[in-house]
């Protein structure tokens, strides 16, 4: 069963708009841009992920799997 999530979300800054990030060891992400530094995690809290699924697509695609699913055992 295939899901349509993204396998690349691309993570913006908040302060300048660039995707330009290098992340450290310590997991702090720093601009290229304009040098803000944000730990990873608030970076990606601070971009809504969970916004960026689209979950009407992953209904749609369940929808479709069950259909299926109810069709190979002779539901109607
Ligand atoms: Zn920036």
């Amino acid at each position: 069963m295939k899901i349509n999530i993204p396998d690349k979300i691309t993570l913006t800054c908040p302060s300048c708009d660039s995707d330009l990030f290098s992340i450290d060891n310590n997991e702090i992400a720093t601009c290229s841009t304009c040098n803000l530094q944000l730990h990873k995690d608030e970076l990606i809290e601070q971009n809504n992920i969970a916004d960026k699924l689209d979950t009407t697509q992953i209904a749609k695609d369940l929808a479709q799997e069950i259909k299926k699913i109810f069709k190979g055992n002779g539901w109607k």
